[in-house]
């Protein structure tokens, strides 16, 4: 500090106390989140682990929701953060730019694909999902191209809560009660190959599903098309949902042939989750833009970024700018955050580790099958990994939704010090699935420690449903 800018101590009313407690030992509280649903207070966590304040430890076999890419209090990542706050915590993009914020933005554009190298920061997934349907849509009117406003998604998918990325998502339950007040955009089947009896092989699957886009786009008109947006590797809406190789060329072609802008929605899937920084590398496509969130600041700070190629901006720009930006946008902490976060990631090889841990937790998990059988699926890519539950292996039929299986087993994995992620899709395929989607420093010696207690709570599961 200079001599002249003297932080004074926070009065003691400032510090506050655990909250008070109800009768059943939880806080009593004035928040509230989608349900009445309450669980343990948070103290602290620590790499791949947390502790509530009873001191119970739990395995974090979910990264959150899919976020702490880096695990718990990295020290790096903390350390950086410091720095910054003793620098600048805010200071607002049309006042000052921030050194934070043109490092990150190197850094990302460096990670991304060749021709992708202008990043626009945001807050959330659901802003960099906004801020990609923005840009696209500006673009169109720079170049000449007004009657272009339709964005084709996929069901089930899940872009985002804010309408415009709720327009996009393709899970039923949580867009129809908005229905009336936005602009539903036109979706095609994902690309849910392994349910498929037919007598196709799964590279024939996959160019069929890809070419549902192209007759969706001819449906719609194409001169009215604007975009297609997808999951690369399904999140939650589908349970890691992979789809055969054919599938990505072809997407890209169809696009290509129609001037429909490709936008990759990696906010679960970037920064290494899947086994390379982004998954469009394994199929070694290029879309036109990309929303990256979650991993991205892996929970040190709330931070997305949209990277679009010069191609795409240069003419907004040029037309007047993006009508568009919110006002934490490239926030220095956030972005010390990031940046540091990115290093540990790309530093130590994070996304090899995900590739080479989570083929051995998918091969473990696989395994189960054996025992019980109403695993009917495992599937997914590096550490973004999903158990799908069924009644029937052999046809996939689904479990009787009132039985609510895979939200029993979280609780039961819970319950055991494991914390897993689940979604009954509701939209589209009437499903149940987990997701394991561990911390992506995790080392070979922790897979039992999600193995065992998961294997507990599989067998808790069946005698509950009697199988
Ligand atoms: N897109 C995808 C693929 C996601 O998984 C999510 C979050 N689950 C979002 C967008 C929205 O991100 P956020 O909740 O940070 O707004």
């Amino acid at each position: 500090h200079t001599t002249d800018c003297v932080i004074p101590e926070a009065p003691a009313s400032y510090a506050f106390a655990l909250p008070e407690v109800d009768t059943d030992g939880l806080a009593r509280s004035h928040l509230f989140y989608q349900s009445r649903q309450r669980r343990p207070m948070l103290d602290r966590a620590s790499g791949v682990h947390m502790w509530d304040v009873t001191g119970k430890r739990y395995l974090d076999g979910s990264s959150g929701a899919m976020v702490s890419n880096i695990g718990h209090s990295d020290p790096v990542v903390l350390n950086a953060m410091r720095a910054q706050m003793e620098k600048s915590t805010f200071g607002y993009r049309l006042h000052f730019e921030n050194a934070p914020a043109e490092n990150l933005a190197r850094f990302v554009a460096d990670l991304c694909p060749t021709g992708l190298d202008r990043v626009f920061f945001v807050s959330g997934g659901s802003e960099a999902v906004e801020s990609a349907l923005k840009l696209a849509r500006q673009y169109a009117l720079a170049v000449g191209q007004a009657s272009r406003f339709k964005v084709i998604s996929r069901y089930p998918s899940y872009h985002g809560a804010t309408f415009g990325a709720l327009a996009v998502t393709g899970t039923a339950s949580m867009t129809a009660p908005f229905a009336p007040m936005m602009h539903e955009m036109p979706k095609i089947p994902a690309p849910t190959c392994y349910l498929d009896r037919d007598s196709l092989t799964m590279e024939e699957r996959g160019r069929r599903y890809a070419d549902m886009l192209e007759a969706e786009i001819l449906r719609q008109g194409p001169e009215t098309v604007l975009a297609f947006i997808m999951e690369p590797v399904g999140g939650a809406s589908t349970g890691a949902l992979v789809a055969p190789d054919s599938y990505y060329p072809r997407v890209r072609e169809i696009c290509d042939a129609y001037g429909v802008l490709l936008i990759y929605d990696e906010v679960m899937t970037g920064a290494g989750r899947t086994g390379r920084f982004l998954a469009a590398e394994h199929w070694g496509i290029t879309p036109d833009l990309i929303a990256l969130s979650k991993g991205f600041a892996a929970g040190y700070a709330p931070l997305g970024a949209l990277v679009a190629p010069d191609r795409l901006v240069e003419p907004v720009m040029e037309h007047g700018g993006f009508i568009h930006g919110y006002t934490y946008a490239g926030n220095p902490l956030a972005c010390a955050a990031g940046l540091a976060v990115l290093q540990e990631t790309v530093g130590r090889d994070l996304p090899g580790n995900a590739a080479r841990i989570g083929d051995q937790l998918k091969a473990r998990l696989d395994g189960l099958k054996d025992r019980f059988p109403f695993i009917g699926d495992v599937r997914g890519k590096g550490l973004l990994l999903a158990v799908e539950l069924v009644a029937d292996r052999e046809t996939m039929t689904p479990l009787p939704p009132e039985k609510m299986a895979a939200a029993r087993l979280v609780d039961l994995a819970y319950e055991r010090g494991l914390i897993i992620y689940w979604r009954r899709t509701r939209g589209g395929y009437l499903g149940d699935h987990i997701m394991v989607c561990p911390p992506l420093i995790l080392t070979e010696d922790q897979i039992d420690e999600i193995m065992d207690p998961l294997t507990d709570a599989l067998v808790a599961l069946s005698a509950e449903l009697g199988v």
